[in-house]
């Protein structure tokens, strides 16, 4: 009898991933661009093989970024492609400063990520850690969900951004939908294809409550289908969480057949072979 066999034991050649673009060097704090700030992220990157970065600070903390300190940083590491990047997420508080500061500064950024940090409440971000399951408990989660995915969709439609980040964040906390929520997610990812819009695959979901990627393996498969590109990501809040897990999600990218990712350079996105080992 043939023993099962899974597509990623079937997948025979193993790739290696070479850019992260999601990173915050300022972590969960303002700390102005210098290059005692930024060079460790350009040694991690060196010493794991990445040979293209972006930074993504979160857009409130956007009085830290220093294109100067960034172009500084690349002249000393010629080997690395280093990118200019923000996240812009859905703060009622901060975002509308957060997008005029992108507007204002657009030429000179490589990339911006957009996300949904934020569901009804004003006061905190639904991720945090512990504190955020709160706004699950005891909530019609098909609701919660339906309401994530617009939001989403909204961030897409800012016009503002390049790519979604950690596209399926809602089910950080484990809370999952009752309800099929294909058609959500179908009519979300024809609106980033619509928009000529990239996902990324984050590893920050295997370091979360929920334990598994950004987005989920369905999403990613109708994705595919659709046409959107990738990048890969780590969300690193320090340098040494750098292309977290990196390894693990080249097998999996292998094993869904996905052989290129997308990287950006002032907005303009080119597709890249992923190296094989
Ligand atoms: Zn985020
Ligand atoms: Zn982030």
């Amino acid at each position: 009898m043939e023993p099962n066999v899974t597509a990623d034991q079937l997948s025979t050649v193993t790739y290696q991933l070479f850019s992260d673009y999601h990173t915050h060097p300022q972590g969960h704090r303002v700390q102005p661009y210098t290059q005692g700030l930024l060079q460790p992220w350009a040694d991690s990157a060196r010493n794991i093989a990445l040979s293209d970065i972006a930074f993504t600070d979160h857009d409130r903390y956007h009085a830290g970024i220093d294109f100067d300190e960034i172009d500084r940083l690349q002249e000393r590491n010629p080997e690395l492609k280093i990118r200019a990047g923000i996240e812009l997420d859905n703060d009622p508080v901060h975002s509308a400063s957060g997008r005029k500061w992108i507007e204002q500064h657009w030429n000179k950024l490589d990339f911006v990520l957009g996300s949904v940090h934020f569901l009804d409440r004003a006061d905190q971000m639904f991720d945090t850690i512990p504190g955020g399951a709160e706004q699950f408990e005891g909530r019609d989660i098909d609701a919660i969900y339906a309401d994530y995915f617009r939001r989403v969709r909204e961030m897409a439609a800012t016009g503002l951004v390049d790519c979604l980040a950690h596209l399926d964040l809602v089910k950080i906390h484990g809370y999952r939908p009752n309800a099929e929520i294909d058609a959500i997610v179908n009519e979300t990812l024809d609106f980033i294809r619509s928009r000529n819009l990239a996902i990324e695959l984050s590893t920050a979901g295997w370091r979360k409550p929920v334990n598994e990627l950004y987005p989920a393996d369905r999403i990613i498969e109708l994705a595919i289908e659709k046409g959107i590109p990738f990048t890969s990501a780590s969300d690193a809040h320090s340098h040494v969480q750098l292309g977290d897990n990196f390894p693990r999600l080249a097998q999996r990218m292998s094993a869904f057949g996905i052989r290129e990712v997308c990287v950006f350079e002032k907005h303009n996105r080119n597709m890249r072979f992923i190296c094989k080992t």
